[in-house]
C-alpha cells in the first residue's frame, strides 16, 4: 500500500477526525495519525467524561430536592468507582465506535507520533508518509504553574484518573474547568476549596453571570478564596496534601489539588522548524481564517490555534477546511463570531456574543440591555433554592442581539435555537414577537422588559 494520502491529519480528536471525515466522504485517501485513543481531549479527557460526572452531580441534587416533591427517598450511598467504571466504559465504547468508522471510511489509523520531515512527509515511528496537505490538529495538555511542590497536585487529566473521591479538595484557577470541577465534586458531597489568584471567578464572561454563579457556588458550601497564590505544597507519609500560600494562607489534611489555570497547545514533537513554521509567544500555531498556516497545504485545526478552545469550534472548522480543499466551496471557512458556548458549572452558564461590558467598550450608548433573575419553578417549592439569571444585550434603534447570556436551570438545553436566531441576526422584536412556552424559563428569553 502506498504511502501517499490526498490528506493526512495530524492528532486523532475533534479537528482531525472531522477534516478526515469529511475528505473521505468526497472520496479521498485520508489517514489520521494519533499516539493515543481515538476522540482527543473532549471524548477522553474532557467535555464527555466531564458531563457523565456533571449529570452524576445533577443526579445528587435531584434527590435532595425530591422530598419537597414529596418523594421519601433514602439516599444510602454513593460509590464513585461504579461511576468511574461505568464512565470508562462508556468512553472506551466511543472509541471503539470511532475506530470501526474509520475502518468503514477508508480512513487509515496511523498510530505513533508525526514528526515533519519536509511540508509534505511526516515520519511516524521511522516510516515516511507523504500527503498534498496536511491538517495539524494536535490539540493542549494542562498547564502546571512553576511552584514548589506543584507535581504533588493534578490536573484535569489527573481528575479523570482518580479512583477514590477526594474529601476534602482544593482547585485552583478561574476558568471553564476549575468552577466545573468545584461544581460537580461540591454536589457530590466533597468540601471544596477553590482559590482565585484574582478577585473573580470566569473573567471573561458577563458580570450578570460572574455574579449569580459566585453566589450559588458559595450558597452551596464553595470556599472561594480570592487573590490567592500557592508558593508551596507538600505531601506527608499518609498522601495528605498541606498547601502553603502569600498571606500567611495555610490549608492541610487536603485529599487533592488540581491544578486548572489554563492548557497550553502540544506542538512540540512536530518539528515545525522542518518546514518553517513558528508558533507565537504562547506557543499557538497562527493560521488565517481558512485554517491555512504560513505554509503552503499545512494546516491548523482545534486548540493548538489559540482560538476558542471548543470541541464544536474544531469540528465545524475541520469540516469547513475539508469542504474548501476537496468540494467546489472555495470560500468555505468558519465564521468565529457568534459561537455557543456552556460552562457545565452549577448551575450551568450559556453564552453567546458580547458581554454587557464588551459591547459598551465598542458600541457606546448604542446598547441597551434588557436583564431578569429569578427562582425557576423547579425551585419554588421547597427549601433548596437556586436563581435563574438571563441577559440579552442589544444594540441600535432596531436592537439587534449581540449578546445573550443565561445562567440557571437547564440554561446548557437553552441556548442552542436561540444562538441560532442571533447568529441569523434577530432584534428584540424577533424575540417579543415569538409567543412563549409557558411555563419554562426559556419563556423569559422573549417576554423581558
Ligand atoms: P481557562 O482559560 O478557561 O481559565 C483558566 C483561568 O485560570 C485563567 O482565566 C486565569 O484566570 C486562571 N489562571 C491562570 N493562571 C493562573 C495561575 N497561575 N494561578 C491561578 N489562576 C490562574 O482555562 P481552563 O483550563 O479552565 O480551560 C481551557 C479551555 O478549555 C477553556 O478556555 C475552554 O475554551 C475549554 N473548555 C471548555 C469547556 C466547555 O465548553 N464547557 C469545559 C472546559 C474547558 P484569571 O486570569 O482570572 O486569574
Amino acid at each position: 500500500m502506498s504511502n501517499h494520502y490526498d490528506l493526512i491529519a495530524i492528532g486523532g480528536g475533534s479537528g482531525g477526525l472531522s477534516v478526515a471525515e469529511k475528505a473521505a466522504s468526497y472520496g479521498k485517501k485520508c489517514a489520521v495519525i494519533e499516539p493515543d485513543r481515538l476522540g482527543g481531549t473532549c471524548v477522553n479527557r474532557g467535555c464527555v467524561p466531564k458531563k457523565v460526572m456533571w449529570n452524576a452531580a445533577n443526579l445528587n441534587q435531584a434527590i435532595k430536592l425530591s422530598s419537597s416533591y414529596g418523594f421519601e427517598v433514602v439516599q444510602k450511598g454513593f460509590n464513585w468507582k461504579t461511576l468511574v467504571e461505568s464512565r470508562e466504559n462508556y468512553i472506551h465504547g466511543i472509541n471503539n465506535w470511532y475506530t470501526n468508522y474509520l475502518k468503514d471510511s477508508n480512513i487509515e489509523h496511523i498510530q505513533g507520533y508525526a514528526k515533519f520531515v519536509n511540508d509534505k512527509t511526516v515520519e511516524v515511528n521511522g516510516i515516511h508518509y507523504t500527503a498534498d496537505h496536511i491538517a495539524i490538529s494536535t490539540g493542549g495538555v494542562p498547564t502546571v504553574p512553576d511552584v514548589e511542590g506543584a507535581e504533588h497536585g493534578i490536573t484535569s487529566d489527573g481528575f479523570f484518573e482518580l479512583q477514590e473521591q477526594p474529601k476534602r479538595i482544593v482547585i485552583v484557577g478561574a476558568g471553564y474547568i476549575a468552577v466545573e470541577i468545584a461544581g460537580v465534586l461540591n454536589a457530590l458531597g466533597s468540601e471544596v476549596t477553590l482559590l482565585l489568584r484574582r478577585q473573580q471567578i470566569l473573567g471573561r464572561f458577563d458580570s450578570l453571570m460572574r455574579d449569580t454563579l459566585t453566589e450559588e457556588m458559595i450558597n452551596n458550601g464553595i470556599n472561594i478564596l480570592p487573590c490567592m497564590n500557592l508558593s508551596l505544597i507538600t505531601k506527608n507519609d499518609e498522601g495528605k496534601l498541606t498547601l502553603t500560600g502569600n498571606t500567611g494562607f495555610e490549608v492541610s489534611d487536603v485529599d487533592a489539588l488540581v491544578w486548572a489555570i489554563g492548557r497550553r497547545p502540544l506542538t512540540e514533537q512536530l518539528n515545525l522548524t522542518a518546514i518553517g513554521l513558528k508558533t507565537d509567544k504562547y506557543g499557538f500555531l497562527p493560521c488565517d481564517e481558512f485554517q491555512n498556516t504560513s505554509q503552503a497545504g499545512i494546516y491548523a485545526l482545534g486548540d493548538i490555534t489559540g482560538r476558542a478552545a471548543l470541541t464544536p469550534v474544531a469540528v465545524a472548522a475541520g469540516r469547513r477546511l475539508a469542504d474548501r480543499l476537496f468540494s467546489d466551496q472555495t470560500d468555505r471557512k468558519l465564521n468565529y463570531n457568534n459561537i455557543p458556548s456552556v460552562v457545565f458549572s452549577h448551575p450551568p452558564i450559556a453564552t453567546i456574543g458580547l458581554t454587557e461590558d464588551e459591547a459598551r467598550k465598542i458600541h457606546g450608548d448604542a446598547v441597551k440591555v434588557y436583564q431578569t433573575r429569578f427562582t425557576p419553578m423547579l425551585f419554588s417549592i421547597g427549601e433548596q433554592e437556586e436563581k435563574t439569571a438571563m441577559k440579552l444585550v442589544t444594540i441600535g434603534v432596531q436592537e439587534k442581539i449581540i449578546g445573550c447570556h443565561i445562567i440557571g436551570h437547564a440554561a446548557d438545553e437553552m441556548l442552542q435555537g436561540f444562538a441560532v436566531a442571533i447568529r441569523m441576526g434577530a432584534t428584540k422584536k424577533d424575540f417579543d414577537d415569538t409567543v412563549a412556552i409557558h411555563p419554562t424559563s426559556g419563556e423569559e428569553l422573549v417576554t423581558m422588559r
